[in-house]
């Protein structure tokens, strides 16, 4: 039973029961009519309640439901609304905790309306690329004013009740007692004469809607140039001011229908499934035990040691954190010292919030101290015999049962689980940089980690805000395995003729945060290269373009060094075309004898972005990635990759794989050919027809 009704002297209470979030699934819609039809043929009864929970009245349509047949199928969720409009006994929402998307349609249509002061009320439909379709943009307007309706719909951010109270939106809001309150006005108005109040009878406030309308098309526009959903809210908003009310609810149901065919949309939806697909593991459920977290260490205070730490400080988690030296330490505490204070400057936190942030790190140069932690990072240089060492002093210290695990980038974590005498509570925890703001992290499952340590630390990332996606062993795990294909390709483009600001120029109109070039200069031109000097060694068989090495040769690290790929001038980050590297980038080409041509801005995004296909292929097939959608994820939240576009998996899906493994062949026969021999999983699946995701 998704509904319940329990009848309180002359009032019907239907109560909403589809756990977790009352999702308006199909009999959960069907429990609905029914229970009002009940209430209505019972002369008994007077008036009628709807409720959900104190978690949520409800979140909206089911999403289990999702492209399922169901999902559309009556009574659909304008039938149910309409229903309750027409109800000839009054209806009063209870909202006492989250009525979002259609949970807060399904009491608009209802004929009043009581929150509790803390219920979250919003229209979140624009971020899956579409608007509030069963009547949303209609009503809401018309219960909140125009400017108001505008910014929660084309935000899809939701808002405190209390943050609505005194619009029509609400008879009362309280704090507490939502239920009660409903069920006394329910009797109330239940005595009235007259037809009961429908939002649909109502004015859309403004003083001067046209000018205001015209201005945000302005702002919405510049704002959502790839997203086409923002515009079409307008669209429909526009229709509830102008239009009688069954015309506009016209205008949103066939915007609604047009949005829902667009491949924006379809990229934003499996984007969201994606993040959700991501913390579903395998050999993990609901049944694998979980160990606590109550306090971390750190090993480590660098760069990468000091983010780590504020993710858990943020937490309210404390943590130890060991540094080699007196000296280290305390920079490392200043550095995220600093931090906080930065964001106190800009209001984000208080000076209270940044002190007792700070209490909670316990610094030390004793390992003895990291005995009591329930996990440990390690986050010291990317040398293996350090990491031996680390990892050797650690297994003597740490407590039996602690998680022990390692940030590397690069490295064996199976060897580093094997400097431990416990190589099941070992894995790797890869931050991003800077790890106190980079959503992504990726967990690296070892070959003997446990299911237990595996769960605790895929619950822990969500405690700390971080989208956490499994990768296995190998080298760059998913998302850096796959861009050194990515840089590989653009700078062999620049041996053939194809310049920096090019490639970045194209890639970003393709939708990229930032380019190869723009990125590397940020990052830092060294680090690529002391990776390739590595793989030089290790690797004789890859293939790179030098033009990178050159760079560096040239004392050129990025904008550190004030020049880079680009030209920086002093205290400025404008990336300026470097004539220094164009003369490079020729005099490189010639020694090659490498033919020079004009390079087309869908060949260089085809390159880059296919490079990051094929070898995401790979890591699929070999397991590293469990899923397409995870690999996805990681590029959604730490590569910038456009999300209007779903990942790279699911953007080659859209094109086609079949075009995608042709493309592939003709890069093949071209400059550096050898970097394109295509991943078997795809010519598979190209030529049966089918799709990644
Ligand atoms: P870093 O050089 O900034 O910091 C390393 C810190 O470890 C230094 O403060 C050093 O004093 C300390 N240290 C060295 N040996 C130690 C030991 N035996 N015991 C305790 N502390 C010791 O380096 P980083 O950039 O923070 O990188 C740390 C790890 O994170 C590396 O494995 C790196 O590959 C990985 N990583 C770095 C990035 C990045 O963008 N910088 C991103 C992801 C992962």
């Amino acid at each position: 039973m998704s509904v319940n009704t329990e009848v309180r002297d002359d009032v019907a209470i239907i109560t909403l029961a589809n756990p977790p979030v009352n999702g308006l699934g199909l009999s959960t819609r069907q429990g609905l009519v029914d229970a009002l039809d009940t209430a209505v043929a019972d002369p008994a009864i007077r008036g009628i309640v709807v409720t959900g929970g104190s978690r949520a009245f409800s979140g909206g349509a089911d999403i289990r439901e999702f492209g399922t047949p169901q999902a559309t199928q009556e009574p659909s969720l304008p039938t149910v609304i309409e229903a309750f409009e027409r109800s000839p006994k009054p209806v009063v929402a209870a909202i006492e905790g989250m009525a979002l998307g259609g949970g807060l349609e399904l009491a608009l249509g209802v004929h009043h309306r009581i929150a509790d002061a803390r219920a979250q009320i919003g229209l979140p439909e624009v971020k899956l690329g579409l608007l509030p379709g069963a009547g949303g943009t209609q009503r809401f307007p018309r219960a909140v004013g125009l400017e108001t309706a505008i910014n929660m719909i084309v935000s899809g951010e939701p808002v405190a009740a209390a943050q609505l109270a005194g619009t029509a939106l609400f008879d009362a809001v309280v704090d507490g007692g939502a239920v009660d309150a409903a069920v006394a006005l329910a009797r109330e108005a239940a005595t009235r004469e007259g037809p009961h109040p429908r939002l649909r009878d109502r004015e859309v406030g403004h003083a001067d809607a046209e000018a205001f309308i015209a201005w945000s098309r302005l702002t919405v526009g510049a704002m959502s140039k790839q997203f086409p959903a923002p515009l079409k809210c307008l669209d429909a908003i526009e229709a509830a001011v102008k239009q009688p009310f069954d015309a506009g609810l016209k205008v949103e149901r066939e915007a609604f229908a047009h949005l829902m065919q667009t491949p924006e949309s379809a990229a934003l939806r499996h984007a969201f499934f994606a993040d959700r697909a991501a913390s579903k593991v395998e050999g993990i459920d609901a049944s694998t035990p979980r160990r606590e977290v109550r306090s971390v260490g750190v090993i480590g205070a660098g760069t990468m040691g000091g983010g780590i730490t504020m993710n858990f400080l943020n937490a309210g988690i404390p943590v130890t954190l060991l540094e080699t030296g007196q000296e280290a330490l305390d920079r490392g505490l200043a550095t995220i010292r600093r931090n906080y204070e930065n964001s106190a400057k800009k209001g984000k936190l208080t000076v209270e919030q940044v002190e007792q942030r700070m209490a909670l790190v316990a610094p030390t140069l004793d390992y003895a101290d990291l005995g009591d932690a329930d996990l440990v990072v390690e986050a010291v240089y990317e040398e293996l015999g350090v990491k031996e060492q680390v990892f050797g002093e650690l297994d003597a210290v740490a407590k039996p049962g602690a998680i022990l695990a390692s940030n590397t980038s690069t490295l064996d974590v199976d060897a580093i689980a094997a400097f431990t005498g416990r190589p099941g509570d070992v894995l790797g925890t890869h931050f991003f940089s800077p790890a106190n703001v980079m959503k992504l992290l990726e967990v690296v499952r070892g070959a003997k980690t446990t299911p237990d340590a595996l769960a605790t630390v895929m619950d822990l990332s969500r405690k700390i805000r971080k989208t956490a996606v499994v990768s296995g062993v190998c080298d760059g795990f998913i998302g850096n395995r796959m861009i050194e294909q990515y840089s590989r390709q653009a700078t062999f483009l620049l041996e053939e003729g194809a310049l920096p600001q090019q490639i970045d120029r194209a890639i970003e109109a393709f939708g990229f945060a930032m380019g190869p070039f723009r990125m590397g200069d940020l990052a830092g031109n060294d680090i690529g290269w002391a990776i390739r000097k590595r793989r030089y060694v290790e690797q004789p068989e890859m293939r790179y373009s030098r033009t990178a090495d050159r760079l560096c040769e040239l004392g050129r690290y990025g904008q550190k060094t004030g020049a880079g790929w680009y030209d920086y001038a002093p205290g400025d980050r404008t990336a300026r075309p470097s004539p220094v590297v164009t003369d490079m980038l020729r005099q490189h080409a010639a020694e090659l004898g490498v033919p020079q041509r004009r390079v087309s801005d869908e060949e260089i995004v085809q390159r880059l972005v296919y490079a990051l296909v094929n070898e995401g292929a790979r890591i699929l097939e070999e397991g590293i990635a469990a899923k397409a959608s995870d690999i996805d994820v990681v590029y959604l939240t730490g590569y910038g990759f456009p999300v209007w576009r779903g990942g790279p998996m699911f953007h080659a899906d859209q094109v086609g794989l079949y075009n995608v493994l042709r493309a592939i062949r003709g890069f093949a026969s071209g400059h550096e050919g050898g970097a394109w021999e295509p991943a078997p999983l795809l010519v598979e699946l190209a030529g049966s027809g089918r799709t990644f995701n």
